[in-house]
């Protein structure tokens, strides 16, 4: 646990109103609690069966945020109700979670996944496609998923500007789609991660998704 860097990630989060989510995927139970003394709350899980076992471990007042693809029928298995799905990457997730939230009554917090890299990676929307489908009112008909945001991922390159490029590329897709959105409701960018989020914050992330770089290696 690097908790001298924990400490000043921290802080320049804190300092710029920017939410800092440790990703703790693949880590235990014990090492989640020795950030959690420290004062860490936001934590960020890709597998909702790994993450599900851990929940019932841990305190409370834990604020969950799901960060991984997620199959549509697996999202009977959201319980509790995470505070925030990074991973909106298709229309059929918001279906899926537009039916359970019917189901049980409550409302599902979505980011919309968009793909910024220019390796074609799996998942998420791309930034024409996510353009045409808010300009057309498609997403306005959900009433159990409140979209709050966009979140991407940079190509994996230490090519720093072409990453830049990404999270500008983002940050501007953000901005043309909020118009289609209520304001107050869609603001969050979370973008960065341990090898480029300083860029991201330089860029205008609203949230930063680390792991490795507090953790250690995975
Ligand atoms: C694993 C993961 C992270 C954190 O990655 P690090 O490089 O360890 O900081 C962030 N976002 C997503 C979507 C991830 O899957």
């Amino acid at each position: 646990m690097e908790f001298e860097i924990f400490d000043r990630i921290k802080k320049e989060c804190y300092d710029q109103n920017i939410t800092l989510i440790a990703v703790s995927k693949t880590k235990s139970v014990e090492d989640i609690m020795k950030l959690y003394n420290r004062g860490q709350r936001f934590f960020g899980e890709n597998r909702i069966q790994e993450w599900a076992d851990k929940v019932t471990r841990l305190p409370d007042d834990i604020r969950w945020h799901l960060i991984g693809h997620i199959q549509t029928n697996k999202v009977k298995f959201l319980d509790p109700v995470p505070e925030l799905i990074h991973s909106g990457d298709r229309i059929s997730l918001f279906d899926a979670l537009e039916k359970e939230g019917q189901k049980r009554d409550i409302e599902f917090n979505v980011l919309i996944q968009i793909k910024i890299a220019e390796e074609e990676s799996k998942y998420g929307f791309s930034i024409p496609e996510i353009e045409g489908i808010a300009g057309t009112g498609q997403l306005d008909k959900y009433s159990h998923v409140r979209f709050k945001g966009v979140m991407g991922m940079a190509t994996f390159t230490d090519n720093m500007e072409k990453v830049r490029r990404e999270f500008q590329a983002l940050r501007s897709c953000f901005s043309q789609i909020q118009r289609y959105f209520d304001p107050y409701e869609f603001c969050a960018i979370s973008m960065g991660m341990s090898g480029d989020y300083e860029i991201a914050i330089e860029e205008g992330s609203t949230m930063v998704r680390i792991g490795s770089l507090i953790f250690g290696a995975r």
